[in-house]
C-alpha cells in the first residue's frame, strides 16, 4: 500500500479490536452461563490442625463453557464484577453452598461448616443482608455454620458501612473471615475494631514457608495476633508436610491446601468424608 505508517495503525487497532471482541464474547457467554447451568461449585476441605479433622470446606466456583472449557474464576470473577453480573452469580453461589452444606449435615456430618467468598460489589449492594437471610432460611442451614470470606479491599471502600454490615452478619450468627490477609492494607489499628471471627493468611506467605525465612516471622506474628484478638487463624495454600508441621508448632488453628486436599467435586467431597467419619 501507499502508506506503511497507516498500515501500522490499522494493524494495532485490529489487535485492539480482537482483544475487545474476545472480552465482549466472554461477557456474552458469562451472561448466559447461569441459565445454561454452566457453573458448579468445588469444595476444598478445611482441617483443624489440632485434631486433623475436616470441620468444613470453602466453596469455589467453576465455570465450564462448552466452547472455552474451564475458565478460571481469576478471569471471570473480575469481569462479573465490572459488568454487574456478580450479584446474580454471587447469590447463586451463596444459595447453592448453603443447600449443599445442609444436605451434608442431614447425611450425618452435623457440625460441618461452609465458607463462601463474597466479592466487593456483592457485599456493597443494599440487598446483601436480606440475601444472606434468605439463603439461610431456604436451605435451613443454621447461621453459625456459614462463614463469609471478605477481602480487605471490600473494607477499604467504606469502612464504616462495612463494619455495620459485618456486625449485622454477626448478630445473625454468621461468621466473618478476612481472606488473603496480609496482602492488603492490614493496618493493625483498624483490625482491632473489625468484627471478625477468622483471619485467613494469604497463601503467598504459606507457599514459601520454610524454617529460617522471613515468612515464618510474618506468619508467626499473624497467628500470635489472632490468639490475642481471640480470632481463629486459617493458613491457606499449604503444599508440603513441612509447612503443616510448622503451622502446628506455631499453633495455627486451621489449614487448607493441596497437601491436605485439592478442591473436590461435591461427589468426591461426600465420598471422602463418609469414608472417614469425622465424629
Ligand atoms: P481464594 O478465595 O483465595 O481461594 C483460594 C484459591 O487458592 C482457590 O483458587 C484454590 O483452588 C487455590 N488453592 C487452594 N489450595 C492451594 C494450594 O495449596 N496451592 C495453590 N497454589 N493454590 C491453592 P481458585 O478456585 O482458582 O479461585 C481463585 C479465586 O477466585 C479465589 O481465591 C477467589 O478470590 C475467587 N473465587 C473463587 N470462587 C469464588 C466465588 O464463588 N465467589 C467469588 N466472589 N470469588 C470466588
Ligand atoms: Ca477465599
Ligand atoms: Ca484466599
Ligand atoms: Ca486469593
Amino acid at each position: 500500500s501507499k502508506n506503511p505508517g497507516g498500515n501500522r495503525i490499522t494493524f494495532f487497532s485490529n489487535e485492539m479490536n480482537e482483544q475487545a471482541m474476545a472480552r465482549l464474547e466472554l461477557e456474552s457467554y458469562l451472561r448466559k452461563a447461569l441459565q445454561k447451568n454452566e457453573f458448579y461449585l468445588c469444595y476444598q476441605p478445611l482441617v483443624d490442625l489440632a485434631t486433623g479433622k475436616t470441620y468444613g470446606s470453602e466453596a469455589l466456583i467453576r465455570w465450564n463453557h462448552p466452547k472455552l472449557g474451564l475458565v478460571s474464576p481469576m478471569e471471570f470473577i473480575p469481569l462479573a464484577e465490572e459488568t454487574g453480573l456478580i450479584e446474580e452469580i454471587g447469590s447463586w453461589v451463596l444459595r447453592t453452598a448453603c443447600m449443599q452444606n445442609k444436605k451434608w449435615q442431614l447425611m450425618g456430618m452435623h457440625d460441618l461448616s461452609i465458607s463462601v467468598n463474597v466479592s466487593a460489589n456483592q457485599f456493597s449492594q443494599p440487598g446483601f443482608l436480606r440475601e444472606v437471610v434468605k439463603a439461610l432460611d431456604d436451605s435451613g442451614l443454621e447461621p453459625e455454620y456459614l462463614t463469609l470470606e471478605l477481602t480487605e479491599s471490600i473494607m477499604l471502600r467504606n469502612i464504616d458501612y462495612s463494619i455495620s454490615v459485618m456486625k449485622a452478619l454477626q448478630e445473625l450468627g454468621v461468621k466473618v473471615s478476612i481472606d488473603d490477609f496480609g496482602t492488603g492494607y492490614s493496618s493493625l489499628s483498624y483490625l482491632k475494631n473489625l468484627p471478625i471471627n477468622t483471619l485467613k493468611i494469604d497463601r503467598s506467605f504459606i507457599n514459601n514457608l520454610r524454617l529460617n525465612t522471613s515468612d515464618i516471622a510474618i506468619v508467626k506474628a499473624i497467628i500470635t495476633m489472632g490468639h490475642g484478638l481471640a480470632v481463629k487463624v486459617v493458613a491457606e495454600g499449604v503444599e508440603t508436610k513441612e509447612q503443616i508441621e510448622l503451622l502446628k508448632e506455631l499453633k495455627c488453628h486451621y489449614a487448607q491446601g493441596y497437601y491436605i486436599h485439592k478442591p473436590l467435586s461435591s461427589d468426591d467431597f461426600e465420598k471422602g468424608l463418609l469414608a472417614t467419619p469425622q465424629t
